[in-house]
């Protein structure tokens, strides 16, 4: 088969990785990849948002199957348009993207189908909203409506923060149309956690749970980040609790959503708050997590690409999937990062870390600079390992991490404490 992967991150390059195992696949292109897919993929200069130019690079290069990386191609409607000129394509179509691109339109579908969320309140007038919110008072969750990049969501712990975030959002504008509808929603406690399933309309092939950390500092202190490291599987969730996620969160939402007239296919990735009365949605995500796929990828055994035809019809075996043990992924980030950082500066000691037990380094954020290898965004590069137990992974990841160096990068310490600690006791 030859398969086209679109995007440019770690995430597209752990699938590129993955991909490039199975005995399935001939060729694979990538669209428009990084410098660290080289040895898999022949990477193709477009955007993920060229969509009509992508359907063409597929037509014309016959390629059988195509898998999405990330969310806006897809909120924009890429698998309709590949779907309308007849190329087999892996992720939801516009109307369910709308799981991850309209906050509005989830709350409403959770709320009406009894799914377990945050009480929550829409408004599309900053009047209306800023009386709400002055009466509810803080602490309290600020969302924009639209997909602001993983940036618009405010969990505001006191009043001040809750109003400056509404201000921003409705009168300033700062994420444009993306804030002109906003969810005011209660502040959830609890551990928080990811459960990706890939669905084919009816029903869904659990994969598996996770922990991202999204803060830039130990002790989940800083800005949030768009991950700083994954762990997976989640040893402080038990079976009875992964079941109730899946049936009360998986299988309502894409009940739910039939109900609405769509059969949603592809990845449903879902955080959840783990709260004192039960595990609650605080979003859907309708394409893989990021550092959550790199993680995934290295304890994945079964061949990625029947995985992702699950979608399409195929059987999959959902008890032959994972390798024993662990995986760790350590995003290594910028100086400065998620604030302003420099791009530019040259890498070393990937090779090196490459040769470790059970470790892969995926690149984020670089390119190629006269045949150096520089960083050229905020994450640059995943870690990853895998174990015989998450201590082995975790060892294996930051023992890695030492090999690698750019001027002002940055890691945390303390990927999968959760985990350890749940270990211990
Ligand atoms: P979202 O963009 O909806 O995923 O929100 C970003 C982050 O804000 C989440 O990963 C949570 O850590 C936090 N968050 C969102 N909603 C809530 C909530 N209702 N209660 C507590 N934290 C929340």
């Amino acid at each position: 088969m030859r398969v086209l992967v679109i995007g440019s991150g770690a995430r597209e390059h752990a699938l590129v990785w993955k991909l490039a195992q199975s005995p399935r696949v001939t060729k694979i292109y990538a669209a428009p990849g990084n410098p660290g897919m080289g040895p898999y993929a022949e990477r193709v200069a477009l955007g993920v948002n060229q969509l009509h130019d992508l359907a063409s690079f597929a037509e014309n290069n016959a390629i059988d199957f195509t898998v999405v990386g990330p969310e806006a191609p897809l909120i924009e409607g890429i698998v309709d348009l590949f779907r309308r000129r007849g190329l087999n394509v892996f992720g939801p179509d516009k109307a369910g993207a709308a799981l991850e691109g309209s906050k509005a339109f989830t709350k409403e579908l959770l709320t009406q189908a009894g799914i377990p969320t945050a009480q929550h309140q829409t408004f599309n007038d900053y009047t209306k909203a800023r009386a709400y919110l002055d009466q509810h008072g803080a602490p309290i969750v600020v969302k924009a409506d639209g997909n602001a990049a993983g940036k618009g969501a405010i969990v505001a712990l006191d009043m001040e923060t809750a109003q400056e975030a509404l201000k921003q959002m409705m009168v300033d504008r700062v994420f444009g149309s993306a804030g002109d509808i906003v969810v005011l929603e209660d502040y959830l406690e609890g551990d928080e956690i990811g459960a990706t399933a890939i669905c084919n309309g009816t029903s869904f092939l659990p994969l598996a749970l996770s922990q991202d950390h999204k803060r830039a500092l130990d002790n989940d202190q800083g800005l949030n980040t768009g991950g700083m490291g994954v762990f997976t599987p989640l040893p402080f969730v038990d079976a009875a609790t992964s079941e109730r996620i899946y049936n009360e969160v998986i299988a309502a939402t894409l009940n739910a959503m039939q109900q609405t007239g769509v059969n949603f296919t592809g990845v449903l990735y879902s955080n959840i708050m783990l709260t004192a009365s039960g595990p609650k949605v605080i979003e859907h995500n309708t394409r893989f997590g990021d550092p959550e796929t790199q993680a995934f990828m290295l304890l994945l055994k079964e061949d990625i690409l029947n995985v992702l035809e699950f979608a399409s019809g195929r059987q999959v075996d959902p008890n032959a999937l994972w390798y024993p043990g662990s995986a760790v992924s350590l995003t290594l980030a910028s100086g400065g990062y998620p604030g302003g950082y420099r791009s530019g500066l040259p890498i070393k000691g990937i090779e090196e870390a490459n040769k470790l037990e059970g470790v892969q380094v995926f690149h984020a954020g670089t390119a190629l600079k006269d045949d150096q290898l520089v960083t050229a965004g905020g994450r640059v590069l995943s870690v990853v390992a895998r174990g015989n137990n998450l201590q082995e992974a975790v060892d294996r990841v930051y023992d890695a991490a030492r090999y690698i160096s750019f001027e002002g990068m940055h890691y945390r310490k303390d990927i999968a404490h959760r985990g350890l600690e749940a270990i211990k006791h």
